[in-house]
């Protein structure tokens, strides 16, 4: 089964693939709630990252992993605006 989410992961890899690790390349998926901002959960390549995860990722100006430069700015993530308040 291939979400348009997955797609748009598929894309954002496949643009930003110049170089770096399998870390720095992830697309970071951020789900969070739409109305309030309320961090929901994140994954990126298909593992679980925990918020605190995700505020050190996005606070990295390089990889650890590798030593890429990250510039946060560009960084892939996708935001998706998930649970709209039980409607
Ligand atoms: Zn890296």
């Amino acid at each position: 089964m291939t979400t348009s989410l997955q797609r748009r992961v598929r894309r954002l890899e496949e643009v930003s693939g110049d170089g770096g690790c399998e870390r720095c390349r992830g697309v970071l998926v951020l789900a969070s709630n739409a109305i309030t901002g309320e961090f929901h959960s994140a994954t990126c390549n298909g593992e679980l990252l925990s918020e605190e995860e995700v505020r050190e990722r996005q606070a990295e100006t390089s990889c650890p992993r590798c030593g890429r430069k990250l510039d946060s700015g560009e960084a892939p993530v996708i935001k998706v605006g998930g649970l709209r308040g039980g409607t």
